[in-house]
């Protein structure tokens, strides 16, 4: 049986919390949030994006996950954004 580490992934539309798996990281079933997974988790998870929610279907995007992690960025343009990516 494979063994992989969770992520919750909080829908920006509806809010739901999607739980993804990844097998990037150690792999000891720890559940964790993108703002606490280690990085090779994390880059897991933005390199599977779009991450369809299971509530209401929204593609949850790397931008979405990134703005999510950095509410008070959400001021900005997407121009910032774009310099960003
Ligand atoms: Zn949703």
């Amino acid at each position: 049986m494979g063994m992989f580490d969770e992520v919750t992934i909080k829908c920006p539309k509806c809010g739901e919390e999607n739980i993804e798996q990844s097998k990037a990281g150690e792999c000891l079933l720890i559940p964790y949030t993108v703002d606490s997974c280690p990085d090779e988790v994390f880059e897991d998870i933005i390199l599977n994006c779009p991450i369809s929610c299971l509530k209401c279907k929204y593609d949850i995007t790397a931008r979405d996950i990134i703005i999510s992690m950095y509410p008070r960025l959400r001021i900005f343009s997407f121009d910032i954004w774009a310099a960003v990516y």
